[in-house]
This record gives C-alpha cells, sequence and structure tokens, in this order.
C-alpha cells in the first residue's frame, strides 16, 4: 500500500508529505511519503441509511458507470443523475446500497461473473443483507417461540442492522478490497426454482381468471396457507432432492437444496425438545397467529392484490421476477429505509387495503415516482455535516 494525495504537511519531518494510507472502520490512517510517519485519526460518526435496489437499478447504474449503456436508451438522463447523486450520498457515507440473495436475476446479461460482482459491489459498501429465508426462519422462531408459550403474537423489532451482515457505520475503505465477498448468493439452484416459481405463478393466474376471485377471497386463501404453503414446498424440495440422486446426471448434484428440510427439520426438533403437550412443528405451521408473520402478511397482500388484478381482467405482467419483488418487499421493507422497485410492483402497493392495513417503513421508489427517488438521493448527500462531507472530500474526493 502508499500513501494516497491530498498530501498535508508532516508533524514530524515538516514536509507536505502526509496523505492517507488507508481508512478501516471509523479511522483513517496517515502516512508521511518521506520520513514514515504514520498516526491514526478518527473520523465523524455516521448514521447510513439503508436502501433496497432491485437488480434492474443495479444493473443500469452499472451500465451507466461503466458507459456500457446503449446510447439514447430510454431513460438516459435519469440514470446519470441517478448514478451521481447515488454516489455522492455513498461517499459521503450517508447510504449504503446492500446485496441480497434476490439479486441474480439471470434475466440480465453479464458479460462475465466478475462484472456482475462489481456491479454488486459497486454501491454496497461490502455489506449484504441478510437472506430472505434466514430472515423468514428468524420470523417464523419468534412465532413458533409464542405458540410454545400460549402468547398472544408476538411484535416484533425491525432493527435493520440485524438483517445486515457486516457494520453499517463504518467508512469506506479507499481501496476496494473484497476480501469478504460472499458469491454463494449467485449460486447455481435460484435458476430452477424460479422457473418452478413463474410456472406456478401461472397456474395461480389461471384460477383467479377462472374463478373471478375477489380480493378479500385471495388475501383470506393466502394468509391462512402458512402451513399448507410450506408443506407444498417441502414435497416438492424432497421429490427433487430424491430424483436427483437418483439420476446419473451429475450436474442435477449440484440443483439439490436442502434449505427447507433443514428449516423444518430444526423447527421439529425445537418442539421435541420443549415437549409441550399437543404442540408439534406441524400443528404450529397451522397456527392462526402465523397470519400475523411480517413476511408472510406482506406477501399475501401482494398476491392478493396481483390476483385481483388479474380475476378483474386486466393484464399484468407475471414473468418470474415478480414473485423475488414480491420476496423482496415482503422481507426488506419492514427494516429499510427505501427501496426502489419494479414499476408494478409499487402500483401494487398503492392499492387500497396494501395502504390501509400494511405498515412497513420503506419508503416505496419505482420509475413511476424517479424524480423523487432522486430528491430522495439529493437530500441524504446534503444531510451529511461539514465535518463528515470535508472527511469524505479527502478521503475520496466527493464534492464538499
Ligand atoms: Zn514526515
Amino acid at each position: 500500500m502508499f500513501e494516497l494525495p491530498p498530501f498535508r504537511k508532516c508533524p514530524k519531518c515538516k514536509n507536505e508529505a502526509l496523505g492517507t494510507l488507508s481508512v478501516g472502520g471509523t479511522m483513517a490512517t496517515k502516512r508521511c511519503k518521506n520520513c514514515g510517519h504514520s498516526h491514526g485519526e478518527v473520523l465523524p460518526d455516521v448514521d447510513k441509511r439503508v436502501v433496497y435496489l432491485d437488480q434492474f437499478v443495479i444493473s443500469e447504474l452499472y451500465k451507466t458507470k461503466t458507459k456500457t449503456r446503449r446510447p439514447g436508451a430510454p431513460s438516459e438522463q435519469f440514470w446519470l443523475d441517478c448514478y451521481s447523486l447515488a454516489n455522492r450520498a455513498y461517499l459521503r457515507q450517508q447510504v449504503i446500497f446492500p446485496t441480497s440473495n434476490l439479486h441474480s436475476d439471470e434475466t440480465i446479461v453479464w458479460h462475465s461473473p466478475s462484472e456482475l460482482r462489481l456491479a454488486h459491489e459497486m454501491f454496497s459498501g461490502d455489506i449484504s443483507f441478510e437472506d430472505t429465508h434466514s430472515v423468514a426462519i428468524s420470523q417464523e422462531w419468534e412465532f413458533a417461540e409464542a405458540y410454545l408459550k400460549d402468547l398472544e403474537v408476538p411484535s416484533l423489532t425491525f432493527d435493520v442492522d440485524d438483517i445486515l451482515s457486516g457494520d453499517r457505520n463504518v467508512w469506506l475503505p479507499i481501496y476496494h478490497i473484497n476480501v469478504n465477498s460472499d458469491l454463494s448468493i449467485f449460486a447455481p439452484g435460484l435458476r430452477e426454482s424460479k422457473a418452478t416459481a413463474a410456472n406456478s405463478l401461472k397456474q395461480l393466474a389461471d384460477a383467479w381468471a377462472k374463478k373471478r376471485s375477489t380480493f378479500d377471497q385471495i388475501l383470506k386463501h393466502e394468509l391462512s396457507s402458512y402451513g399448507s404453503a410450506m408443506r407444498h414446498a417441502l414435497e416438492h424440495e424432497v421429490t427433487r432432492t430424491a430424483a436427483a440422486l437418483a439420476s446419473n446426471d451429475p450436474s442435477s448434484l449440484l440443483e439439490i437444496s436442502f434449505g427447507l428440510q433443514n428449516r423444518y427439520r430444526q423447527l421439529a426438533g425445537l418442539f421435541m425438545e420443549r415437549a409441550v403437550p399437543g404442540k408439534t412443528a406441524a400443528t404450529f405451521l397451522d397456527w392462526v397467529g402465523n397470519e400475523q408473520q411480517p413476511a408472510h402478511r406482506i406477501f399475501a397482500y401482494l398476491i392478493a392484490a396481483l390476483g385481483w388484478r388479474v380475476s378483474s381482467g386486466q393484464s399484468p405482467a407475471l414473468t418470474a421476477g415478480i414473485l423475488n419483488d414480491f420476496i423482496a418487499i415482503a422481507t426488506y421493507a419492514p427494516y429499510v429505509d427505501a427501496m426502489f422497485v419494479d414499476r408494478q410492483c409499487a402500483s401494487l402497493l398503492k392499492q387500497g387495503r396494501l395502504r390501509s392495513d400494511l405498515n412497513y417503513k420503506a419508503r416505496i421508489f419505482s420509475m413511476s415516482n424517479k424524480q423523487e427517488f432522486l430528491d430522495y438521493l439529493e437530500e441524504l448527500a446534503d444531510i451529511a455535516s461539514p465535518e463528515v462531507r470535508s472527511c469524505a472530500h479527502e478521503l475520496y474526493g466527493v464534492e464538499l
């Protein structure tokens, strides 16, 4: 490593040679390139907002950054502005845009795995969201505890730091060193489950259209299906595992997932250990209290809103991607400050009951209110204190 400009006067040899060697945590290490004197300087405290960006946003921002966006492609000025405002707020240590296991959309063509990785690291601050399954499991366990103790539905806390891996409020390193990047979120297996998801969504949509289901009917069904959905998904996973093991194709083994089986085994273990008469993991799955599990509930509302659009004769886009968007919103919206999602999802969230019944922290942005997102990013950059701005200017060269 070597010292980076700007160079200040060294307290020891008095030459204008004291540069920045590194930034780690809340400390900048300065070293003189002339005499080697070094010392640490404490950086001001920061409190970074957390924003979830949909995969397509990350892709557009990356293409904007690397100037690989097709000239004249739609919303060119918006993406240019969005990149520069996001970058300013990010370098002023006001916001991070963590990566998620949902960011693996194969519908976007990447030239290389390293490009995909760079795109995701671009504004993440080396922080990722806990994967959506883990968040669902932790909510499930809090509810299982309440069920075991005959308590009411628990009210959960939604501290964003509980769902982040990494320390949100450290200053960004000046050299980008990605020792901690967990690329397992781009693992295979997601592909297949996505194809399955698209398929089952199509079947659902056909049923909604045929039955002319109302919003309330679909919502009621979705909310009460916690147990049946889990059983169905488990069954599917077990069948797929068995088929892969029986086949002679080694690559099919790579697609095996034990996620749900492990999840259920652990839950069953909890109930066995507690040995409360009449209570098992199976009876818990059918507990009416589960309707209030945050991720399950928000997801059910989104499905109901989508289903109602289908059954009332509108033709909403039904891609597998939309389920990913639903999972992202259902999982992260209670925790994060803002989300930039697909236009259709944003409009579903504005639908009557979703607006009145659901409480979550996130402000929702999409291409439908894109100017508001730019304003939001600008506000974030502007709230940085003069002290933070001055350090950010010195360390990362971002405008004062
Ligand atoms: Zn010196």
